[in-house]
């Protein structure tokens, strides 16, 4: 067995196939089981995922199985406290490694989750690149709730918090992630729109954060949020710019697509343009957006538009190099207001979406990222 200690994390390697990893406080955060890699988030759930032919593939795994591995963790650790056939990479001595085998013998996943779901209410979705964030959730949930193909938060009632609640939030958020905190360098104030809270209050909460949380973040480069711009107060220029004093860095917004009758039809809250106009501002700021489309909306009847308008929208924001476009494959199930809506549209498969994937990607300003934003199963960890 090889113990080693890479991006703060302790990775214990059974045998070719078998590899567990524990954060500094002592979580097991993922296996990696032959060809599977399995995550495991804050939650305690568990997503197997598999990559074939280029084609991932996300299946949640069973209580059981869940439960299976957690013992079998357990029994890796053991044998490597008591050193059997333990083999330390270079440079790591027994000192390095000893507390870190007490702390993850010592962590108790139930209690844990249960910590998790006290804290959090909890965690519906992050952008790819704030997987890592520490999550603040400045409000719960999302005003709007109403988007035919999102279903993130339904049944979740929205509520803004107080600056007093947001404080012992951090606080909760705090004592929870524990010394895993060191290892993470952004902070992402969550739920759908945090920008919905004024900006006097959303300040004041950054700086808390900032005095808290902060001094103990390794590389700490800012702060991130949603908007939603139907459900946010117009922002002069003055106040994007503290947000950006404030350490505001990118903002995310749901654009979906830049065609506003499919838009409308979908049940977005604001219009295309509400969404580009947001986008400028923050741009003129220094602040920096993603843009999110989902791939295949609209099916084959909005093909050709939803592609031509979001280049179309796309291009009408300076976007530069510190700017991303999210391209997220469509997810909903058959039951969504999404699926009887888009009866009729003649659906898009894989590799409609593949195309799609692409046309957008050599479409994209110069110097713009496209990432893939899969939405199935997500976990915050
Ligand atoms: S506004 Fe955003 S979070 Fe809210 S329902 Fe629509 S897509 Fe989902």
């Amino acid at each position: 067995m090889i113990a080693q200690i890479n991006h703060s994390k302790l990775i214990l390697q059974e045998n070719a196939d078998v590899q567990y990893t524990f954060d500094k406080t002592g979580r097991l955060t993922n296996i990696r089981h032959g060809h599977r890699y399995i995550a495991r988030g804050f939650d305690g759930s568990m997503v197997a995922h598999t990559w074939h032919r280029g084609h991932h593939q996300t299946d949640p795994l069973s209580d059981e199985e869940t439960r299976t591995l957690i013992s079998r963790s357990r029994e890796t650790l053991q044998k490597a406290q008591a050193r059997h056939d333990l083999f330390l990479s270079d440079p790591l001595s027994t000192d390095d490694v000893l507390p870190w085998f007490e702390r993850a013998l010592s962590f108790q996943p139930e209690k844990d989750r249960l910590t998790f779901h006290e804290v959090y209410r909890p965690v519906g979705i992050l952008p790819p690149d704030q997987y890592a964030a520490v999550v603040l959730q400045v409000s719960e949930s999302c005003a709007w709730n109403r988007c035919s193909f999102c279903s993130f938060y339904k049944g979740k009632p929205f509520h803004l918090k107080t600056f007093e609640q947001f404080a012992r939030h951090v606080q909760d958020v705090r004592n929870f992630i524990g010394e895993e905190i060191s290892a993470r360098n952004s902070i992402f104030l969550g739920e759908a729109n945090a920008m919905a809270a004024p900006v006097d209050l959303l300040i004041r909460e950054m700086d808390h954060a900032a005095d808290r949380l902060v001094p103990s973040m390794a590389d700490f480069r800012g702060f991130y949020s949603f908007l939603e711009p139907g459900q946010t107060p117009e922002i002069s220029g003055t106040d994007w710019r503290r947000l950006r004093d404030a350490g505001l860095r990118r903002i995310y917004l749901g654009l979906e697509t830049g065609c506003g009758e499919l838009r409308e039809t979908l049940g977005k809250t604001g219009s295309v343009e509400d969404v580009l106009r947001a986008a400028r501002a923050a741009k003129e700021a220094g602040i920096s957006v993603g843009m999110i489309l989902i791939l295949g909306v609209g099916g084959q009847s909005y093909f050709d538009r939803h592609m031509n308008d979001s280049i179309l929208s796309l291009h009408s924001v300076p976007l530069d190099g510190s700017d991303m476009v999210f391209l997220s494959p469509l997810c909903v199930d058959s039951q969504s207001p999404y699926s009887s809506l888009a009866d009729g549209w003649g659906g898009c498969d894989d590799r409609d979406m593949e195309k799609q994937h692409s046309l957008f990607q050599a479409a994209l300003p110069p110097g713009v990222r496209a990432v893939t934003y899969n939405v199935r199963h997500f976990s915050y960890a």
